[in-house]
């Protein structure tokens, strides 16, 4: 198993899909096999429908980035299929290219309208006809990667990238978040603010690279300790921001305690010696969740100072 930042680096480098399947809609049943042979020979992969409700529904599973598409057709037809595909989210680029009898200046511009990328007559050569595919082919690939990077990106700007980890800004607004949801509802929220004790030292006496991974290792251990819906955050250095959104006070401790105790069974192992860790836990409650982030952040800073004045190793509450 790679460590976590290790991961992510892994998953950043990781190719974009490359398989392109491309979408013929035709009703001529002759048509459909022509244009399955010049993609198949352009060393792309047909699907065949035969009709635009269909087309819509292949689209809508993301099944290919480029379509063929006749206009004329009974039921929908390719104009209707084209605004279709437009009103989807934006996840579902596709580069359409309208394949028509009709050749009038205001049929292309219809088409192109309707949102269109290209358009070629029914007359036109197999020559142009392979390199106008080829030119959509290209298209769609630099959209789907434009799409795929800002997703990632999208990704990454909430991580904390040596522990994966939501980071400082993430886990703030998830905190918000859940504060105004359970206003609504009407229910708690808890949260936890987690300091590892006398890390400096572990720094001091192992260095940094081991005082990383002693970092990770936690971070593994919170995330193994926390329910799905739980947020789990890098508050900054050697501090952790834990929000337990429907979480009574008394559940809160409870849980801080387990992760408490967890903490000192964790063993990183070292070339010098097997390291232990302990952690101080500040956690506060907001009934109904009318406290702003800001005060019960506050409240949980107050109640982690108070378990680190009093021993170190302990969690305790804001009241
Ligand atoms: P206390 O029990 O009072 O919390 O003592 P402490 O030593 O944990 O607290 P202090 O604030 O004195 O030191 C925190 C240390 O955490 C100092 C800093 O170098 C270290 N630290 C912060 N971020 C990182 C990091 O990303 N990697 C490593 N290895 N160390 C970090
Ligand atoms: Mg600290
Ligand atoms: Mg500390």
């Amino acid at each position: 198993m790679f460590p976590l930042h290790n991961r992510l680096i892994l998953m950043l480098i990781l190719p974009i899909g490359d398989n392109m399947k491309i979408l013929i809609v035709d009703d001529d049943p002759i048509n459909l096999k022509i244009l399955s042979k010049v993609v198949s020979d352009l060393g792309y992969d047909p699907i065949t429908v035969n009709n635009g409700t269909d087309a819509l529904e292949s689209i809508k599973q993301k099944e290919c980035s480029v379509v063929l598409l006749d206009w004329m057709m009974p039921g929908m037809d390719g104009i209707e299929v084209c605004r279709g595909i437009r009103m989807l989210d934006d996840e579902n680029v596709c580069y359409i290219i309208i394949n028509s009898a009709r050749e009038g200046s205001d049929d292309i511009s219809r088409a192109l309208k309707a949102g269109a990328n290209d358009y070629i007559s029914k007359n036109t050569d197999l020559v142009e006809l392979k390199a106008r595919i080829g030119a959509g082919v290209r298209t769609a690939r630099l959209e789907r990667k434009l799409i795929d990077l800002n997703n990632r990106l999208k990704y990454l700007v909430r991580i904390d990238s040596l522990t994966g980890l939501l980071n400082h800004a993430a886990i703030l607004k998830e905190l918000s978040m859940e504060l105004d949801r359970g206003r609504r509802d009407a229910t708690p929220t808890s949260i936890l603010m987690l300091d590892l004790d006398r890390f400096k030292t572990v720094n001091d006496t192992y260095g940094h690279q081991t005082g990383d991974e002693v970092l990770i290792r936690f971070s593994d251990l919170l995330t193994q300790s926390c329910r799905s819906f739980d947020r789990i955050g890098r508050y900054g250095g050697e501090e952790f921001l834990i929000v337990l959104p429907r979480t009574e006070e008394e559940e809160c401790i409870t849980i801080g305690n387990r992760i408490r105790t967890q903490t000192e069974t964790l063993q990183i192992v070292n070339e010098i010696n097997n390291l232990r860790i302990t952690c101080s836990i500040g956690c506060c409650t907001t009934v109904n969740s009318e406290k702003h982030s800001f005060s019960l952040i506050a409240a949980a800073d107050s109640a982690l100072f108070r378990a680190k004045k009093a021993g170190r190793n302990l969690v305790k509450s804001c009241k």
